[in-house]
């Protein structure tokens, strides 16, 4: 075992104590005031902290008081507004879940910043470490780019991130080069027709019809309009139309919002221009009106190839070959990462943290509110992070 390895397990129990101390406290969104209070009082004597303006942002750097590069590693903090139903001693209860690990992600960030600064005269540079909220499709990467969190310590050279998943194998590191999650969009759709008497239907414009034809052609719009060799998904997860008190009346408008994963940023640009046409032909059809509105998108999570190599250098040489595994194909999902690793190049990794004694294939996935994460994961993500921040900062 590495000295960086055996270190971070030193600190296994205190940041597992810190890892359950987070759980308990989700927060959702851009504020997350007593999650960023709880993190500042763990690493605040380690090195300059800028706060968010926004959003509550945290940026420690650790300078090492020699020139060198700054790396980047970067932690999400923001919870899902899920109810926990873990029945784990140490479950939220304030309706919000930490359902997707991003307490994890925070607890190894503080295990990587204690790691570094601890052997700060062994290494040369400075290490920038981000605490993000609002991953969960706020855009908080975004903004503490905005805010000017790249700039903090200069000369940015690489990026690093990891992200735990409750269904996969407990310690394995996963990754690819280039695309490793999808972008992720979502569009707002809204008809407006006119409304009437459920009696006489053909005496009103019914949008309830004109959404339920939209819907049941966004498939073949994918197959009509795209390449297939550019995946695309587009999936409904809300309708919104008439008032479930009443079945005799014909509303004025209906409304639905839909997913959109692609696996490249000319894909999306594609949906966006021929989606809204589509819409139309189908509304002109049905004599309604349609408008639309697309949210804010993170773009394709690329891992760039030097980086990924070294990432796959680092878990194979630190902890094992057995422990890493090559991803023959990106995820679905997506992650805000990806804006960071448009502006410095780095690599993204995931951490397998399913329970020890559970099935990976069945146990319930990240955002479930059944989601167990297998904690014993932190200080190797903590001892990854700092290998990474190590790679690049020599001796
Ligand atoms: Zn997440």
């Amino acid at each position: 075992m590495s000295s960086i390895v055996s270190e971070a397990s030193e600190m296994a129990d205190e940041l597992v104590k810190i890892r359950r101390d987070l759980h308990q406290i989700p927060e959702f969104g851009l504020d997350l005031p007593k999650t960023q209070q709880y993190v500042l009082s763990k690493i605040e004597h380690l090195g300059e902290i800028t706060l968010g303006k926004r959003l509550s942002s945290i940026v420690l750097l650790i300078d090492s008081g020699k020139p060198g590069p700054t790396v980047i590693l970067r932690s999400d903090m923001d919870a899902l507004a899920v109810n926990e139903e873990t029945n784990l001693e140490y479950s939220s209860t304030n309706g919000f879940m930490h359902a997707c690990g991003h307490d994890l992600h925070m607890a190894s960030a503080i295990g990587a910043a204690k790691l570094l600064s601890n052997q700060k005269d062994q290494w040369s540079g400075k290490v920038s470490i981000w605490f993000q909220p609002g991953e969960e499709g706020h855009g908080g990467a975004d903004i503490m780019i905005e805010e000017g969190a790249l700039e903090i310590g200069g000369n940015a050279v690489a990026s690093y991130g990891l992200h735990v998943f409750s269904s996969m194998p407990l310690g394995i590191f996963a990754g690819r080069a280039g695309a490793l999650m999808a972008s992720a969009s979502g569009v707002v759709v809204t008809v407006k027709g006119q409304g009437g008497h459920g009696s006489m239907p053909w005496l009103a414009k019914d949008p309830i019809i004109a959404a339920v034809a939209m819907i049941s052609s966004l498939q073949g719009f994918i197959t009509q309009k795209l390449s297939p060799l550019k995946p695309v998904i587009i999936n409904v997860g809300w309708v919104k139309a008439g008032d479930e008190s009443t079945t005799n009346v014909i509303p004025e408008a209906a409304s639905f919002g839909a997913t959109i994963r692609t696996f490249s940023d000319e894909s999306l640009d594609q949906v966006k221009a021929l989606l809204p046409q589509y819409l139309e032909s189908i509304a002109a059809t049905h004599d309604v009106q349609v408008s639309h509105r697309f949210n804010p998108a993170s773009s394709v999570v690329n891992n760039n190839p030097e980086n990924f190599e070294l990432s796959k250098r680092a878990v194979v040489e630190e902890f094992g070959e057995e422990r890493f595994l090559e991803m023959e194909e990106p995820i679905t999902g997506g992650e805000d990462f990806s804006s960071i690793l448009k502006k410095v190049p780095g690599n993204f990794i995931f951490l397998g943290a399913c329970p020890a004694g559970s099935d990976y294939e069945t146990a319930p996935t990240n955002h479930s509110t059944q989601a167990v994460f297998d904690d014993s994961v932190v200080a190797d993500g903590a001892a990854w992070l700092a290998t990474m921040a190590l790679t690049h900062l020599g001796d």
